[in-house]
């Protein structure tokens, strides 16, 4: 599916090396995108950068930890040295930490969770707030947030922390740079079939039907349908939509 928009811009996104950042990856290549795909695991990052060649998209790999200011400087340096310029940005990179209530969670968790999805994006925001501010050119960022950013989820306590504190930066800096053309929103999945979900349910058939039944539309979510939405977002066919909290969730925020 072409989006009209996307051809010839320079996307980055974190997180790149599976599940909905490399689903995101391909959208963006179909429509012509130059691609800068950083994530902490670079081998799967490399992988993703592979795929999205084979649809004629020119792209790099970067190794990242989004947590770490040196390191996220370190990507856009490279970033710019390849493409001299950014237009659009996914910080898509995130982890879950160990479930359980919270009080039985640990101070370890916390920082672990909160220094990848909330400072982490924080410290991505802000530097490609600075290099779209000095194009001049303006440009469009998504962050993810999650249905846990909307509602509590019980045993994630601080993902959801974390998710919340995504949405919190995300209407902030909308709010404080639309004049500078420059939009910027969250998405909030649902549950979404990729290797975090694996991680967190298993095998366990109880458990999936479980978070199943917490979508009215029945089912479980893919990565292409969040891609989807990313896509949008970040394309001029959202050009009137900035600070906004997407829900791409089957229905899991309705009720
Ligand atoms: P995933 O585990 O496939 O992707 C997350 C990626 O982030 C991985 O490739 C991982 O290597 C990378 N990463 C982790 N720590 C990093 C770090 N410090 N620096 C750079 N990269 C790092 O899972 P996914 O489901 O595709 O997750 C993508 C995003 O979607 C996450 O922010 C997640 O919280 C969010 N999300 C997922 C779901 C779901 O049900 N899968 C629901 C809501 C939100």
């Amino acid at each position: 599916m072409i989006e009209h928009g996307i051809a010839g811009k320079v996307a980055l996104i974190t997180g790149a090396a599976g599940g909905i950042g490399r689903a995101t990856a391909l959208r963006l290549a179909e429509s012509g995108a130059q691609l800068a795909l950083a994530d902490l695991d670079l081998t799967g990052a490399d992988d993703t950068r592979a795929q999205v060649e084979a649809l004629g998209a020119e792209a790099i790999a970067l190794q990242v930890d989004v947590s770490n200011s040196t390191s996220v400087a370190a990507m856009f340096a490279a970033t710019m040295a390849r493409f001299g310029r950014l237009d659009f940005a996914f910080n898509n990179a995130g982890i879950d930490g160990p479930g359980g209530p919270t009080a039985d969670s640990d101070e370890a968790t916390f920082d672990a969770v909160i220094g990848v999805n909330l400072k982490g994006v924080y410290l991505c925001l802000r530097e490609e707030l600075r290099l779209m501010l000095a194009s001049g050119i303006g440009g469009a960022i998504v962050n993810t947030a999650s249905v846990a950013g909307l509602v509590g989820a019980p045993t994630l306590p601080i993902y959801s922390a974390s998710k919340h504190g995504v949405i919190g930066l995300t209407k902030s800096a909308a709010a404080e740079y639309g004049a500078a053309g420059i939009r910027i929103n969250a998405v909030c999945p649902g549950c979404i079939d990729t290797p975090m979900l694996d991680r967190i349910i298993g095998n366990d058939a109880d458990r999936r039907a479980g978070l199943t039944a917490l979508h009215p539309i029945g089912r479980l979510g893919t990565a292409t349908e969040i891609a989807n939405a990313v896509v949008f977002l970040l394309s001029p066919s959202a050009s009137f939509v900035t600070g906004q909290a997407f829900g791409v969730d089957g229905g899991y925020t309705a009720i």
